[in-house]
């Protein structure tokens, strides 16, 4: 077998077409593309390797020889997605779940008992905020939920004893407000200073927004990040998947959990993130990002509407800090794909430009999700965050009359033309 060339010089647009070159995780020399595997258990050469595989499973494996058992436990196309986001995240391994709901449970999961308390922002994605509100008191796992800005705040909380886990979006979703990373990481590690080895607090974040090409927050002195692959990475809106990216000493751990909680990605689902969407990534990403900042402009300076929420806008109201942690790789500003704004007048007229759009536009689509190739647009309080009960929005930062768009591969004029066309009828 050819030697691999090494990797260690090159920038990570590059890393992301060829990653490990040659993966340890498949006994191919030949191909240029990873082989699609599709074997739910695996053929065992002796009762003693069997017995070895399940023994030390969630251990790192022996990369010479690894020892396949059952596609639940580990399987060589998921490993060489995990590779790959492993890479791109500059973490020291990833484990890799059926969504980005998947690898949050199963983090959070792993991370607290019973007794013990996660600090989260107050805006949440809809889902996270339901598991964390309404799933973890099931277990006695209490929350907080704060403005994690609010340093003051958030170091009284580190003094708890209880506090084990602190969570947020690195970019909120769907209000786009950035956290201050390196702030917070400092703070949680001066408090784990103070305490045992055993209970050390946890930054855990979610970076589906901002993807590994516009922030790498390990770099911040984050402990944990989680991706949805479903959005960005992946990409075009075929596949679910979700990601964590974490300390080599937690792989044990979350592979374990994965293995008894089931919530595994399916290897075909693992295949088409790893061939075609992490590899043209950086490229879709920036072209969105281009064009998001030409929709931005355009509704900022629409008389009908009255309010735009763009990290690359300077009237952003953290726009320093936008320009702090939105960095590619490459070193240029990277505020994103999202866009929230607020049209004047009341909840009628939001709906009726909303349905316009939904009935007419060719390159606007009315759907949840996003990161994806064609453009989107959603009422989070409606829609993604319904989750959050109506005397709880105002808190959590959910106005009713919110409208997010996802920037897609479209040309720009054409999506500023069809946001035209409804506001005129509006
Ligand atoms: C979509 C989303 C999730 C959940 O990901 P799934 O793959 O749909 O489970 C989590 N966090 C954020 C910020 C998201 O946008």
């Amino acid at each position: 077998m050819k030697k691999a060339p090494t990797k260690a010089m090159k920038s990570p647009r590059t890393q992301a077409i060829h990653g490990e070159f040659l993966s340890k995780s498949w006994e191919f020399s030949h191909h240029l593309i990873p082989p699609m595997t599709a074997s739910t258990t695996f053929r065992l050469e002796s009762l003693e390797r069997g017995a070895q595989g399940f023994s030390t499973f969630g251990a790192p494996q022996d990369s010479a020889k690894p020892i396949w058992i059952y596609d639940r436990l580990e399987e060589p196309t998921t490993k060489m997605l995990e590779d790959q986001l492993a890479l791109l995240e500059k973490g020291e391994c990833a484990v890799a779940f059926g969504s980005g709901m998947g690898a949050i449970a199963s983090t959070l999961m792993s991370l607290l008992k019973a007794g013990e308390k996660v600090v989260a922002h107050k805006t949440l994605y809809g889902c996270t905020y339901s598991l964390i509100t309404n799933w973890l008191p099931r277990f006695q796992v209490n929350h907080e939920l704060v403005d994690i800005n609010d340093l003051k705040g958030l170091e009284k909380h580190l003094a708890d004893s209880k506090t084990r886990v602190i969570y947020f979006e690195t970019v909120s979703n769907p209000i786009l407000e950035i956290a201050d990373l390196e702030k917070i990481a400092s703070l949680v590690k001066a408090a784990n200073k103070k305490r045992s080895k055993e209970n050390q607090i946890y930054t855990v974040v979610d970076n589906t927004f901002a993807t590994p090409w516009a922030l790498r927050p390990l770099e911040w002195g984050i402990d944990f990040v989680i991706q949805s692959l479903t959005k960005n990475i992946s990409g075009f809106g075929t596949e679910m998947g979700g990601a964590v990216i974490a300390p080599k000493s937690f792989e044990s751990m979350l592979r374990v959990a994965r293995k008894d909680f089931g919530a595994i990605i399916h290897p075909y689902s693992a295949w088409h993130i790893l061939v075609y969407g992490i590899s043209t990534q950086a490229i879709r990403f920036e072209q969105q990002q281009e064009t998001a900042l030409k929709v931005a402009n355009f509704l900022e300076k629409h008389p009908k509407v009255q309010s735009v929420t763009y990290p690359g806008l300077k009237s952003h109201p953290q726009y320093k800090l936008a320009k702090k942690y939105l960095k590619s790789p490459e070193g240029q500003f990277a505020p994103g794909t999202m866009i929230s704004f607020q049209l004047k007048g009341d909840m009628k007229k939001c709906q009726k430009f909303v349905d316009d759009i939904a009935k007419t536009s060719y390159s606007i689509t009315l759907a949840v999700s996003l990161g994806l190739t064609k453009t989107l647009i959603e009422v989070p309080g409606f829609m993604t965050h319904s989750a959050i009960p109506d005397d709880q929005k105002d808190h959590c930062g959910i106005d009713p009359r919110a409208i997010r768009l996802s920037i897609g591969l479209e040309n720009a004029q054409d999506i500023i033309e069809d946001l035209a066309g409804a506001l005129k009828k509006v």
